[in-house]
């Protein structure tokens, strides 16, 4: 499956009209942050392969949407089954690439990738429209359908944190009549290509699906690219903004950045909450849309909440995340080091005490828990990104919600109560995409819409959602006369 040349470092390669190419522009490099050795390139498309990109993927499109639903379901689902024997080189591919442990990789290629995928066809089989009567009584001679329709070239967008996931995205798009173009994170790019060349070479028609690589020029040339017509994007809430200001009159499907509270209330299970908060902020080192990345504890049980939690956090294995028991792999990339090191030095500055943790290693940062956090600190207010657990200490449940929903995002957020009442209480007024009574952040449902409010997101995907997303409605009324 491997292209390598001279210095037998593998390429990442394009693919535009079924035909893999390098890219024409600047060559990066990706450096393992476990190893801190070459691990994969990439040479950048050129703005001239993304136009030839989109212009196969608007060729193609127009037979695509011709055929059957059932035919394109077939299709992809035998293009999703050919990843299946792979998961496992894969999942080695995404850990060396960005350095999460290797359970990590293989829940992002497994359920959430290859599942999830499966999943987008079947719902797609079945996605329909609707015949609602007519408004006026006296149209006795009109009937009324609503029909979904491709909207033509999807130009999806991905982060480096779930680097093949968009493969999801990508199929949702396809299943509806779309072609796409895709460009995934120039910081972890030869895993999707690896998962993109299994899919597109078990029979998908070339020109349909594209891969282009580069860096925020080459997103902007697909976000504005005329021939595209919907924008699906993963990845910061920073670049959300400027693609909604470079899109222009686009669809945009946008999941961003997050900054997840989880409040813990005097009546949780003090125990399940430690443990949760433990799977919240440290899984994939924090470096999740997802993560609780404040920790809202009620006084009354603070004190044990944090002797609790520094115990556990003290036990929390972190190395090679190609070992099956690591529980914890590096930091990424140095930008991200970097945030995590400046948040933890601004509240140590403001007063905030490090329980534990607190250094870094190399690319490695120690799990992290930090008490006497306020709003106002940069922890508090900002996306981290890192293994850190803020914890804010609170003196009741209204104080709790009010601290949690201000804040500009709302992706996932969570609560743990022993009460039925204060459980829906937070449950309705939590501001969030998500909530989890009695569980944490990152455990949002699969079979539920996806998606943040305010700056966490536009838009919903997963099952009939995506779809919608990907489609266009119209309204066709018939008169028999
Ligand atoms: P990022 O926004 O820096 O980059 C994401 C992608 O956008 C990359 O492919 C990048 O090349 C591209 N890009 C950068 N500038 C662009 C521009 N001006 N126009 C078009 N494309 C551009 O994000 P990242 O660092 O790769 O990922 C981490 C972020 O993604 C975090 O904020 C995280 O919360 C978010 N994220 C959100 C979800 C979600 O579902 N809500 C999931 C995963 C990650």
């Amino acid at each position: 499956m491997l292209t390598t040349n001279d210095d037998n470092i593998p390429e990442a390669l394009c693919l535009i009209d079924g035909q893999w190419i390098a890219g024409e522009g600047p060559c990066k490099e990706t450096i393992s942050p476990s190893t801190g050795k070459p691990v994969s390139k990439v040479h950048y498309a050129s703005a001239a392969q993304v136009d030839a990109a989109v212009k196969a993927a608007e060729r193609a499109q127009l037979e695509w949407a011709k055929r059957p639903m059932a035919e394109r379901a077939d299709i992809l689902i035998r293009a999703v089954d050919a990843i299946v024997p792979h998961v496992e080189e894969l999942s080695v591919w995404v850990s060396r690439e960005m350095g999460k442990t290797i359970n990590e990789s293989r829940y992002e290629m497994g359920p959430l990738t290859v599942d999830v995928s499966k999943a987008a066809v079947e719902d797609a089989r079945r996605f329909g429209g609707s015949a609602p009567p007519p408004y006026d009584a006296a149209h006795t001679t009109r009937r009324v359908m609503t029909v979904y329709e491709p909207i033509g070239v999807a130009g999806l967008i991905s982060p480096w944190n779930f680097p093949v996931d968009m493969l999801v995205g990508c199929v949702a798009a396809l299943v509806v009549g779309n072609a796409v173009v895709w460009k995934p994170s120039e910081w972890a790019p030869l895993s999707p290509q690896l998962a993109a060349r299994i899919f597109a070479e078990a029979g998908l028609p070339a020109g349909i699906f594209n891969l282009v690589y580069g860096g925020p020029e080459i997103g902007e040339a697909l976000v504005t690219h005329p021939g595209v017509g919907v924008i699906g994007f993963i990845g910061s809430t920073a670049v959300g903004e400027q693609i909604t200001r470079a899109a222009g009159v686009k669809r945009l499907l946008l999941e961003l950045g997050g900054n997840g509270p989880m409040v813990v209330l005097d009546d949780a299970d003090i125990d399940a909450a430690v443990q949760s908060a433990v799977e919240s902020c440290f899984y994939m080192a924090g470096q999740v849309c997802t993560a609780a990345e404040r920790l809202i504890v009620h006084e009354a049980i603070h004190d044990e909440f944090v002797s609790k939690l520094v115990e556990r956090t003290k036990a929390l294995r972190m190395g090679d995340p190609m070992d099956d028991l690591t529980e914890m792999g590096p930091i990424s990339e140095e930008r991200i080091m970097a945030k995590i090191e400046r948040h933890v030095e601004d509240a140590r500055a403001q007063g905030a005490t490090i329980e534990v943790g607190g250094r870094r290693d190399g690319m490695y940062y120690e799990a992290t828990v930090l008490t006497g956090v306020r709003p106002g600190m940069q922890i508090a207010d900002e996306e981290t990104f890192g293994p850190v657990a803020p914890i804010i200490k609170v003196a009741s449940a209204a104080e709790a919600l009010a601290i949690a929903n201000d804040s500009p995002y709302g992706l996932s957020m969570a609560v743990w109560t022993s009460s039925l009442k204060t459980a829906f209480e937070m449950a309705e007024g939590l501001q969030a995409g998500a909530v989890a009574v009695n569980g944490g952040t990152n455990d949002w449902e699969i079979n539920g819409p996806f998606g943040g409010y305010k700056k966490s997101g536009i838009g919903r995907e997963l099952g009939e959602d995506s779809l919608r997303a990907f489609t266009n409605a119209k309204t066709i009324s018939f008169n028999t006369l």
